[in-house]
């Protein structure tokens, strides 16, 4: 693991996709994503590396629902008692409440269609403590709903840090795996409402939400001057108009 801003820890030898480790002391340590269920072993023991026991965490929260980022959660669960934490619209697919259409997009290279085949057949079936809707508290981390990716894929911000947790809905490099590195939208074959999502990404930046570090789910991590770079990049791909967006001195803190 590496500390990657402040309080936020880089559970980095768990590949698949990224997990963090906000550890704000007892009663604010918060595991933001859980990783594929096959890298378990190694979850466990990057938190051991860390100096955490399961039980010293204050609980788990999904930025979405599909198997690479919640695939241990319900281990967790179960196993140590472990609060989980998803928005509300994930939640009720989570729980096998609502349904959602299968992934069945072509393009994108052969492995993402064999996950995409795994994610529609095994899809991660958990009960959520407590369903968030945006605009929420979690701890010191602020709940931002960007459905598009999945119906209940959010962004965790966390301010004391200035932080942006942003999963699969602004990514670092091209999932799955690193194919490419840079900044990426969400990758279509993974993804409900690409369309939506895009739109999602241009609503929260419009918005003017200050962040100078983004982890993503998928990606190395961008520490110091992130939104800016995230902003050049969403302007190139045509997500925003340049020049419309709020300066640096309208951000809020
Ligand atoms: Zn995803």
């Amino acid at each position: 693991m590496r500390r990657v801003a402040g309080s936020v820890l880089h559970l980095h030898r768990v590949r698949i996709s990224n997990v963090f480790l906000l550890d704000g002391g007892p009663g604010d340590r918060w595991l933001v994503d859980t990783g594929f269920p096959l890298e378990r072993g190694t979850l466990l023991g990057e938190l051991r590396r860390a100096g955490i026991a399961p039980a010293d965490l204050t609980g788990i929260v999904l930025t979405h629902r599909h198997s690479d980022h919640a695939g241990n959660a319900r281990y967790l669960q179960e196993r140590h008692g472990i609060r989980v934490h998803a928005h509300r619209a994930d939640a009720e697919i989570l729980e096998g409440r609502a349904t959602t259409p299968r992934l069945t997009r072509r393009g994108g290279s052969h492995l993402a269609r064999v996950l995409a085949e795994i994610e529609n057949r095994f899809p991660v079936r958990l009960r959520v403590d407590r369903a968030l809707d945006d605009g929420d508290a979690i701890g010191s981390l602020e709940v931002h709903w960007v459905p598009g990716h999945t119906e209940g894929s959010v962004f965790y911000r966390h301010a004391g840090t200035r932080t942006l947790l942003s999963g699969d809905t602004l990514v670092t490099a091209v999932p799955p795996l690193i194919i490419r590195r840079g900044f990426g939208l969400p990758y279509v074959t993974f993804s409900t409402d690409p369309a939506r999502a895009i739109q999602s990404l241009a609503e929260f930046h419009g918005r003017g939400f200050g962040y100078e570090n983004l982890l993503a789910g998928h990606g190395p991590p961008i520490l110091g001057d992130a939104r800016a770079q995230a902003l050049r990049f969403l302007e190139r791909e045509g997500v925003l108009q340049s020049g419309t967006q709020p300066s640096m001195s309208h951000v809020s803190q």
